[in-house]
């Protein structure tokens, strides 16, 4: 996948870029890149998406980080978007998994922090496009359970 702007580049090859996105994931993002001319930033853009949990499809504007590629999961592209008014939204057609992590992080139910268990509910949908809500939900709490203290510290990162 190739990096969209030079100003996203320079950022992926930063220490919180790499921090971020992996040291092989922006390795890869420079090959695929190599010998492109990029324009320095790219605009905003505006994009619909469509609310899981009975809310009301929406348009709303977001800063195009990543240029969309591959449907694979670990491909979705992860954002952070405070004023979205639920607490996260999976786009199975734009490939896209946005979290309200301030509100997130204001709910706490039965001991697990909601922030995780919104991040990891979310790629839950991202990787199982047709598994319905309440197995999503189950499956989530299991998975946050076994998670090693590695994994949940990389689901933290993957939205910063
Ligand atoms: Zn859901």
């Amino acid at each position: 996948m190739p990096w969209v702007s030079d100003a996203q580049r320079r950022w992926g090859n930063s220490p919180a870029g790499r921090r971020a996105l992996g040291a092989s994931g922006v390795k890869e993002w420079n090959r695929a890149t190599k010998g492109r001319k990029l324009p320095e930033r790219v605009k905003h853009k505006k994009v619909s998406v469509s609310l899981p949990d009975g809310h009301k499809p929406k348009s709303i504007k977001v800063k195009v980080k990543f240029k969309k590629k591959s449907t694979a999961p670990w491909k979705f592209l992860r954002r952070v978007n405070n004023k979205q008014r639920s607490f996260g939204v999976t786009d199975l057609d734009k490939k896209t998994i946005t979290i309200n992590k301030r509100m997130s992080k204001r709910h706490k139910k039965g001991g697990t922090p909601e922030l995780l268990d919104t991040i990891v509910h979310e790629e839950t949908h991202a990787r199982h496009p047709r598994m319905n809500e309440q197995t999503v939900r189950r499956r989530t709490k299991r998975a946050i359970k076994r998670m090693p203290k590695r994994a949940k510290k990389a689901a933290y990162n993957r939205f910063r």
